[in-house]
């Protein structure tokens, strides 16, 4: 437990979180990163697991050993559990009144009430039965599955306790594959690295908290903030200024991987007539329109619809959709293929971008004189885009933090 708490207190300490932090921030601080949490796991949470797992891929040499010991046998290094019954009963007795049985007992209560089921087949029925459960033959990966029932448990306790749409939108939002890359990243070159406190306000973003504390409540155009806090990735007032400039670093990321995989680029083409797409890329055999998007599923509205954001990548779709009836007769005027490229505030890549992001990574293979691997480059486009979403995400709260403060001075007469 100490140790649980010296490690959040260096969190909150290094990432200028409020402390202490809220019941409902720190379960997601330490629920995975794949369900939507930070990935700063607890080891009070993961203990009983542990010693649960250890003891019973240890079960048949335990019981071994014991069997001979009761036997008056040596010890040899083959300590495998024995196969007769004679031999294996007075083992149980004995090992019944060892402390290491009481400790699996309580490791049982535990794990119950951390919720797994005891249908789950991994607990024994009764706390006796631990040692004729696994004591036949070494069963491995028990500790990840019990800790997957765990956080599958948090998770689902956390979003049960949530009643407000804008947190739910986000919860469901997090916890879509990949959303949480930038959290995993090594940062091994300029592309893949973060200030650290674009970072911080990367995570008070992911734990539903306002990008800096003490912020006036009413954001300049209105709204109010403390209702809201991811507000200013949705305001209108930040949408033609620094919105704009996260959307052109997504597309210039874009534009550049596509070159590095062998096509030929041209952004916002300018020989297409009415309202163009962010980029014409030419692949070997086809031509493909791009235009990159950024939507922000907590915003309140899409938040409360019933059908956008309440599902994984369900504003992404939305905003495909949009897309799609923008430009596709242009694409088809052209000849060309059209990819809206959507991406979630908080991380997540629609269906169209990740196939865009195939045919990128298969133009790279058949264009690439030696063997290279595809995944990797997949990988590494990923990352670098789940990274500049993330600075552009914190440019855009930096600038509204400003324009808010800036503007609840002027309320008061500062300037
Ligand atoms: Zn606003």
């Amino acid at each position: 437990m100490l140790f649980d708490t010296m490690v959040c207190h260096s969190v909150i300490r290094k990432l200028h979180l409020p402390s202490p932090l809220s019941d409902e921030a720190h379960s997601i601080l330490r629920l995975p990163i794949r369900l939507g949490g930070c990935g700063i796991r607890s080891l009070h949470s993961v203990a009983s697991a542990a010693y649960f797992g250890a003891v019973a891929i240890a079960a048949p040499f335990i019981i071994g050993t014991v069997a001979r010991f009761v036997q008056g046998q040596p010890l040899s290094e083959d300590s495998t559990s024995p196969s007769s019954a004679s031999v294996i009963e007075p083992a149980l007795v004995a090992l019944r009144s060892l402390p290491v049985s009481r400790h699996i007992a309580d490791c049982v209560d535990t794990l119950i009430l951390q919720g797994v089921s005891t249908d789950s087949k991994l607990l024994p029925a009764s706390r006796l039965d631990f040692w004729t459960l696994y004591g036949t033959g070494s069963k491995r990966g028990i500790q990840k599955r019990l800790m997957q029932l765990i956080y599958a448990h948090s998770a689902d306790n956390v979003m049960r306790q949530v009643h407000d749409p804008i947190t739910r939108a986000k919860l469901i939002s997090c916890s879509v594959k990949h959303s949480g890359s930038w959290l995993s990243v090594v940062p091994s070159s300029s592309d893949l690295f973060l200030l650290d406190s674009h970072f911080a306000l990367a995570f008070r973003l992911r734990l539903g908290l306002p990008p800096q504390d003490g912020l006036p409540p009413f954001c300049r155009c209105g709204a109010l903030i403390t209702a809201d806090p991811g507000h200013f990735l949705s305001c209108k007032l930040l949408k033609q200024t620094i919105v704009t400039t996260r959307h052109d670093l997504i597309v210039r990321l874009l534009a550049s991987h596509a070159r590095f995989a062998g096509g030929a680029v041209y952004v916002e083409p300018r020989h297409l007539e009415g309202k163009r797409a962010d980029a014409q890329i030419f692949f070997s055999t086809d031509t493909s329109l791009l235009d990159a998007s950024v939507i922000h599923p907590a915003s309140p509205y899409y938040a409360i619809s019933t059908t956008i954001a309440s599902t994984h990548l369900g504003a992404a779709r939305f905003r495909e959709r949009q897309k799609h009836n923008k430009y596709d007769s242009q694409a088809k005027s052209e000849g060309a293929s059209f990819f809206p490229f959507v991406l979630e505030t908080y991380g997540g890549l629609g269906a169209e971008g990740s196939q865009f992001l195939d045919k990128l990574a298969k133009l790279y293979v058949e264009n690439s004189p030696f063997s290279v691997n595809r995944t990797a480059f997949r990988t590494r486009v990923n990352r670098t885009v789940s990274i500049i979403l993330q600075r552009g995400n914190a440019l855009v709260q930096l600038a509204g933090c400003i324009s808010t403060r800036d503007a609840a001075g002027r309320r008061v007469g500062y300037s």
